[in-house]
């Protein structure tokens, strides 16, 4: 790969042919060939050496700005006014040569996101009026059938109609254990089907699959810049500006004024030019933020700009949402309560029924319960005026009958609850389950009973709240659900700040005000229900988001798989990144600082001083794309080979 690449640049032929050019100077100097050939050599070499640096300094200088390539190219074209043509043109080498391995980081990264569109297949087998027929991936439409033999990978975003198989979804989550799939679940493209044969109904065009989207949102993130990155532009310019300043001042005065030799001056302005220069500098975030975001995008977890990456690495507060990220978010029914003159089955198709056209976690369990106790539910045509009221509940009309079905003390605002049932309603909160109310509006208004429900906690919250308790970080609870339930979540995973019987946007308020406290907070939910609270707070982070389209849209970071523990991942990774960025400021500055002691204390040598200098842009290069990139990719291949 790097010789393909090597081989399609012309940068990297015109830095060959600089030294090429170098090398034939200085032989035909030993040679004493004519004085004419050896120029013509040694400006091929500064003209090849220079052509990049000359056009991108043009650019800037257009804007009014000075930059490094500038101060560079008048090192070189010092050099050559003293006569030091070798020491110019090996400046020039190095420069463009330290360009192009930049360059080849930035590629590097760029190629270890697209590597994830090798995964699509190129052709698959679709099936049309009952005969099978292959078909490149670009011409499947929506609604198609597509059948996938084990082994093959998915082409596009879907879902199953008809078998069951376990899935490698590791290319989209980092997750390594295969997932078990059946019928109405969905697929995605890029994953490996394993073992059974599948037909699936293709719901989006290939060009528009999570994958895809995930290869476009980490191609915008490594582009976005984050704060330091900023930071220290602004500083670089300036800087680059004062470094030039002084060295003109430097060749000016003290030959006038106390006459020093011209020539040794002029030399050792050069190399302060040269050594000053802030390359390493400039290129040491940017490498490491790409890095790691191209690393963490290959273990399912993405970052919308390396400004995230600099928030996590500083979090001090992390508000859960509740229902789908603390807990499982697959609550079950544990009590069907019916009152009036109302059996327990029928309360639980109605409600079933009811909610056949929610998404709501609850909706889903009522409509397993209703299953699983083979209630028919009627075709939806009866449904009507179906209205979703997200955090209080659902309305709807059945018939010439309507329905409020959701949060109980919101129903009981509107139809007076019976004492006894209220008892029953305390009860089942003191057993910290979430309870729904169930009344009809018309033609009567009555009271129709309660359906209390069980959610788990995920296997990893008690360890998840413990290792940010640890890393001394502040843990909230926001949820909508009563407070004895969210109580009973909350205080044995020892979350001692718990926010209540929020609606939507009373969580948004109120994460605003923590985050009035405390600028490093993060929000985790599960995308679906919390997309306002995640967009609102300092870094949204949506647990589970492949497959969700407003996950991806509304949070800053997106952990694809769907474990808790990935959170402790996502620190960790920007811990790391914002290491290597330390790391590598303080390389260079030192760099810089012992270089310009050097050219005033011992009279560093030109050549010395370019090696150093370009040295340390190249360190500063490696060492992000090694920490961050190749390191944390070998350990998962492994880790996947396990
Ligand atoms: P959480 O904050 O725990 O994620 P939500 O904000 O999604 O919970 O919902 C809060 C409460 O609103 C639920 O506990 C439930 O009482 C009620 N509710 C919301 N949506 C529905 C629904 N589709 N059906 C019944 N009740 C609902
Ligand atoms: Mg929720």
């Amino acid at each position: 790969m790097i010789l393909r690449w090597f081989a399609s640049s012309w940068e990297v032929r015109l830095v060959c042919l600089t030294l090429l050019a170098l090398l034939a100077s200085i032989f035909s100097e030993r040679a004493a060939a004519p004085l004419s050939l050896i120029t013509a050599f040694n400006l091929t070499a500064y003209a090849a050496g220079g052509y990049f640096g000359t056009r991108t300094a043009l650019q800037q200088l257009r804007q009014g700005e000075i930059d490094i390539d500038l101060l560079m190219l008048l090192a070189a074209v010092g050099a050559a006014l003293i006569g030091e043509w070798h020491e110019g043109a090996i400046l020039l080498f190095l420069f463009s040569l330290s360009n192009v391995l930049q360059e080849f980081v930035i590629q590097r990264n760029r190629g270890a996101i697209r590597d994830l569109y090798q995964l699509y297949p190129e052709e698959c087998t679709i099936v049309h009026a009952g005969q099978a027929k292959l078909i490149p991936i670009r011409e499947v439409n929506i609604g198609d059938r597509i059948l996938i033999h084990p082994g093959e990978r998915i082409p596009v975003d879907g879902r199953i109609v008809t078998g069951t198989s376990s899935l490698d979804e590791s290319t989209l989550t980092g997750e390594s254990l295969p997932v078990d799939k059946g019928v109405a679940d969905p697929v995605f493209a890029g994953t490996l089907n394993l073992q059974g044969a599948l037909e699936i109904r293709a719901e989006q065009l290939a060009s528009d699959s999570t994958l895809a989207r995930i290869v476009q949102l980490v191609e915008e993130a490594q582009d976005r810049k984050a704060p330091t990155q900023r930071l220290i532009e602004t500083f670089g310019k300036r800087y680059s500006t004062t470094v030039l300043i002084f060295v003109l001042a430097w060749l000016i005065f003290p030959p006038l004024i106390w006459g020093v030799d011209f020539r040794n001056n002029f030399y050792r302005g050069m190399v302060l030019l040269i050594v000053a220069c802030p390359c390493a500098l400039v290129i040491s975030t940017p490498v490491a933020y790409l890095s790691a975001i191209t690393g963490a995008a290959r273990r399912g977890l993405l970052f919308k700009g390396g400004a995230f990456l600099e928030t996590l690495a500083r979090l001090r507060a992390v508000a859960f949402d509740k229902t789908g990220t603390l807990t499982q978010g697959q609550p079950i029914v544990t009590d069907v309560h019916s009152v009036a003159d109302i059996s327990q089955s029928e309360l639980l198709q109605l409600a079933a029924q009811i909610e056949s056209r929610s998404e709501h976690p609850l909706a889903k369990a009522l409509l397993r319960a209703a299953s699983a106790q083979k209630l028919a539910l009627d075709s939806s045509e009866a449904l009507h005026d179906f209205v979703n009221e997200p955090g209080l509940g659902v309305r709807a009309r059945l018939g010439e009958h309507s329905y409020r079905i959701g949060r109980v003390p919101h129903l009981a605002d509107l139809l007076p609850i019976a004492e006894s049932l209220s008892a029953t309603y305390d009860s089942f909160c003191a057993a910290g389950k979430t309870v729904v109310g169930v009344v009809q509006l018309h033609p009567a208004q009555r009271w129709l009973g309660l359906i209390a429900f069980a959610d788990p906690l995920r296997e990893d919250a008690d360890r998840v709240v413990q290792a940010l308790h640890d890393r001394k970080i502040q843990v909230a609870m926001f949820t909508g659900d009563h407070e004895i339930v969210a109580q009973r979540i909350a205080q044995p995973l020892g979350i001692a700040e718990v926010h209540s019987g929020l609606l939507p946007g009373e969580k948004v308020d109120r994460l605003q005000q923590l985050a009035e406290r405390q600028a490093a907070l993060a929000m985790i939910g599960e995308g679906v229900n919390d997309a306002p609270a995640l967009a609102h707070a300092p870094v949204g982070i949506a647990l589970g988001g492949a497959g969700s389209d407003i996950a991806l849209d509304s949070a800053d970071v997106i952990l694809m798989g769907n474990r808790l523990s990935l959170i402790i991942d996502a620190l960790e990774i920007s811990q790391r990144a914002c290491r290597v960025v330390t790391q590598n400021i303080i390389f260079s500055l030192t760099g810089i600082a012992l270089l310009i002691a050097g050219v005033f204390l011992i009279n560093l040598p030109l050549p010395l001083g370019v090696l150093a200098h370009e040295g340390s842009t190249i360190i500063v290069c490696l060492n992000a794309l090694i920490s961050l990139l190749l390191v944390p990719e070998i350990r998962r291949k492994r880790q996947l080979a396990t």
